[in-house]
């Protein structure tokens, strides 16, 4: 993001315009909407502009520009259509330390006027950072036909009555009533133009909450999938919209991190090999602890939380404390590592089962049922299995499997630096070295791996 979208408040405030023509006159709609108080200066002027002046309170100067315009104003917009005149009012504006907008020209800006979508109070914005307007503009197509007419005044509604909500309510209760408020009857009723009644019925509902004694927190514990956002469930995504605080792993992508509710506190919990940066039990009384604050906690986890993630620990506790809590599976890595590197897990002429393995070795040493593992027709995906990775290699060749077997790395699989290395389980070990994987990596072998030589081009 290059630039920053801001609601900027000008009511009331003197706004310059240098330029008379069409597309000052366009701006100056807008800033007149926004209650701003317009100086336009130019040798001549539309009439539709002269009277927008005229409505906001403000002045016109029949006049070529002149740096002493900038005085006392809050905000510069050059709409002329000589680009030398635009560009000295830039030069002169941020010397001024001045906001100031030169139409079409990206360059001499440092603000930019985004596609607007509007009803009443609520403005969605949509800034390409001037690269591409015409993308932005279609973008606010949508968004359009995604906002009904009603939103408007809704929001002029719930702006009145916040005051009331702000005086009887605590904070924390505060947005689950005001979500109430936008998904229940008094949306409802409102939608229907019977303003009155929606007020009665807030009104009343307020009280009631007021009375009631504050709710119990709760607990989501969430997969956040293997890294890629549009991987994530609708549930995962509402969760996560609704949560007070999120504690999250190092697996959690960053892209996924961003969807999470903008004001939640995020808290870091995260693991690596050999160093868990809060301790397990810590974490667990931390679940407890938060809820019992009357917060909504979100435990968001890499892939799923029931595979290799320890969320039955986690949730054996908040059951023991009588915490109420939801489980939203995630897609595991190994499903999301498998197609986005295009390498079924099963297939019926390869696999005719797969094993989800984990390849974290306790003092150099990894216990597994290698014989079994070493049988023919399955794929075996070994999670955390990085650095024992010559162990692995070595015992399911000396319990039988064929040498020349194929086998996979993936690398932060199903994000944008997805790295797949394909070998045998020979060679894989080597590779590894040769290729300087880093964790997150999973470990795929089985004949199904040859199968990607013909799929990944589909991808
Ligand atoms: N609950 C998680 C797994 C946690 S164990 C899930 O269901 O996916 C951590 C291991 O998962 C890592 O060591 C790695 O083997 C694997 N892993 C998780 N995300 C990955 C990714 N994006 N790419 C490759 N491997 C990943």
């Amino acid at each position: 993001m290059r630039y920053l979208p801001l609601a900027f408040d000008l009511q009331q405030r003197p706004c310059l315009i240098v330029g008379g023509g069409a597309v000052a006159t366009s701006k100056a709609r807008l800033l007149v909407k926004a209650g701003a108080r317009l100086i336009v200066v130019a040798p001549s002027i539309e009439t539709e502009l002269v009277q927008l002046v005229r409505d906001s309170g403000g002045e016109t100067f029949p006049d070529y520009y002149h740096k002493k315009h900038l005085n006392g104003v809050d905000l510069v917009v050059a709409a002329t259509l000589d680009q030398q005149v635009n560009a000295v009012i830039s030069t002169d504006a941020r010397s001024c330390k001045l906001p100031v907008n030169v139409v079409d020209a990206p360059e001499l800006c440092s603000f930019t006027f985004p596609a607007i979508v509007e009803r009443g109070p609520i403005a969605v914005g949509i800034s390409s950072g001037g690269n591409a307007p015409v993308l932005a503009r279609m973008l606010r197509t949508q968004i359009e036909t995604l906002l009904p007419p009603g939103l408007g005044p809704l929001a002029e509604f719930a702006g009145r009555m916040r005051q009331k909500v702000t005086a009887k309510l605590p904070q924390i209760r505060r947005k689950d009533f005001w979500q109430w408020v936008f998904s229940g009857p008094v949306a409802a009723l409102f939608e229907r133009g019977q303003s009155r009644e929606a007020e009665s019925a807030l009104l009343s509902e307020l009280d009631n909450w007021q009375h009631e004694p504050s709710p119990r927190g709760e607990v989501y514990l969430v997969g956040g999938g293997p890294g890629d956002p549009d991987l994530l469930t609708f549930r995962a995504l509402r969760l996560m919209q609704q949560a007070d605080v999120v504690l999250y792993d190092r697996l959690v992508s960053p892209q996924v991190l961003d969807l999470v509710r903008r004001d939640a506190e995020r808290i870091y919990v995260g693991k690596k090999r050999e160093f868990h940066s809060v301790p397990q039990d810590d974490l667990n009384h931390l679940l407890v602890t938060l809820a019992n604050e009357g917060k909504k906690v979100l435990r968001l986890k890499g892939g799923d939380p029931f595979i290799f993630g320890r969320g039955g620990e986690e949730m054996d506790r908040l059951a023991d404390a009588k915490i109420p809590f939801q489980i939203v599976p995630g897609i595991t890595a190994a499903s999301g590592c498998a197609s986005y590197a295009g390498i079924p897990l099963t297939h019926r002429d390869h696999a005719q089962s797969v094993r989800f393995i984990t390849g974290h070795a306790k003092q150099g040493k990894l216990e597994l049922p290698w014989r079994e593992l070493a049988g023919p027709a399955q794929t075996l995906v070994f999670y955390m299995g990085l650095a024992s990775l010559p162990i692995i290699s070595e015992q399911l060749v000396a319990k039988g499997l064929n040498p020349a077997t194929p086998a996979a790395l993936v690398e932060k699989g199903t994000t944008v630096d997805q790295r797949v290395i394909v070998g045998t389980i020979t060679s894989l070990p080597a590779l590894a070295i040769t290729h300087q994987f880093e964790a997150p990596v999973l470990t795929i072998v089985g004949t199904v791996v040859s199968l990607r030589s013909k799929l990944r081009w589909y991808l």
